[in-house]
């Protein structure tokens, strides 16, 4: 593993990085907080998603605040309709711009999206659930994927990983990776359901994704459930940074549906 994530502030708007990814200098990479919007109460403040029932307009503001901060323009950003399930979208510039100003032009049923193009911002939402972001430096290809339990059990950053290499011909050696802020392992108790799932789909790793087995409930690590199966797939260790930043911890700084921040944060990447 890498470096931890950085943090930035720019007017007000709080926001982290990937420095491997920053280093390149091909990319804008940013995961937003709730620090720096306007909104009020359990969206309190910096609320990204569309798809909440917070002030549509508050919403918009948020985004152009967001946007100015880490320097991309509000018309660039591609959304998807996010399902807990593995679909990954290629995004080409006919895309440019769904999601940007309302919910209704949004990618449908999608919890994975890539792009070889500049000028396009990737963003996905998140408020426990983990952001895994890529870049292929060579080939210069992207990717977001949103991966709670249920897509960590479906593989989808594995999946990403294998559309980058169909898709673009990167190779997974090249690819760097960014997990981002999201409930950590001191947080996530799961039920004998999900318990089953992941031992099912981590049959090897079990001992390593859980913590505290008791009485049908556990603590499962989906940082290192989602570390795992990219270094199955080909990505090297000392390209894979962990933020290791949980929402429910800091809920001064995130938005955490556990905590009842019902908000949602966003992990963008856009090819400069
Ligand atoms: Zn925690």
């Amino acid at each position: 593993m890498s470096e931890s994530f950085v943090s930035h502030e720019k007017n007000g708007v709080g926001f982290f990085s990937i420095p491997s990814f920053d280093k390149t200098n091909l990319v804008v990479n940013a995961f937003s907080g709730r620090k720096g919007g306007i909104s009020k109460g359990k969206y309190s403040s910096l609320n990204l998603s569309f798809l909440t029932e917070d002030k549509q307009e508050n919403i918009m503001k948020n985004r152009i605040r967001f946007a100015t901060a880490i320097g991309i323009s509000p018309e660039s950003m591609v959304n998807a309709q996010q399902v807990h399930e593995d679909i990954i979208y290629k995004v080409t510039i006919k895309d440019k711009g769904r999601g940007a100003f309302e919910r209704d032009t949004l990618i449908p049923a999608t919890d994975a999206l890539m792009t070889n193009e500049k000028g396009i911002t990737l963003m996905l939402f998140f408020a426990d659930c983990v952001p895994v972001v890529f870049l292929d430096p060579i080939k210069k290809a992207i990717a977001v994927t949103h991966a709670g339990w249920k897509g960590t059990v479906a593989k989808i950053a594995a999946k990403t990983v294998k559309a980058l290499e169909l898709n673009y011909g990167v190779k997974p050696e090249n690819i760097l990776v960014g997990i981002g802020p999201s409930i950590g392992p001191c947080h996530y108790q799961v039920d004998h359901t999900v318990i089953a799932k992941v031992a099912e789909a981590f049959p090897k790793s079990e001992k390593l994704l859980f913590d505290k087995k008791e009485n049908g409930y556990a603590y499962l690590n989906l940082w290192e459930a989602n570390r795992i199966q990219l270094l199955e797939v080909g990505i090297s260790d000392k390209n894979i940074t962990v933020a290791g930043l949980c929402t429910y911890c800091f809920q001064d700084n995130f938005f955490s549906h556990r905590g009842n921040m019902m908000g949602r944060q966003a992990a963008v990447i856009m090819l400069k």
